[in-house]
């Protein structure tokens, strides 16, 4: 089981989190239907650090960024969503 480390509540449960998409997904290219379309279903899946968002569902219900190893599920740099850096 994965641990989550929450910046309001902890280390939680990964069942309590909910996987958004990758932070690189949130912005929406301009182009035509085709492009639109490959960056809305077609992901690439590397291998190493990911940056994600993920929300704490079952918890404080606060949106957070990680960096997730894809291979080892490490996580680091946890931050809330809105936070200042
Ligand atoms: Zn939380």
């Amino acid at each position: 089981m994965m641990l989550i480390p929450c910046p309001h509540c902890g280390p939680r449960a990964q069942a309590e989190f909910t996987f958004d998409r990758p932070v690189e997904a949130i912005t929406r290219p301009d182009g035509t239907a085709p492009e639109l379309i490959r960056n809305l279903f077609t992901r690439d899946n590397p291998k190493g650090p990911s940056r994600e968002l993920w929300r704490h569902t079952y918890g404080c219900r606060s949106w957070i960024t990680l960096t997730r190893d894809t291979v080892t599920h490490a996580i680091s740099d946890v931050t809330a969503v809105g936070a200042s850096q």
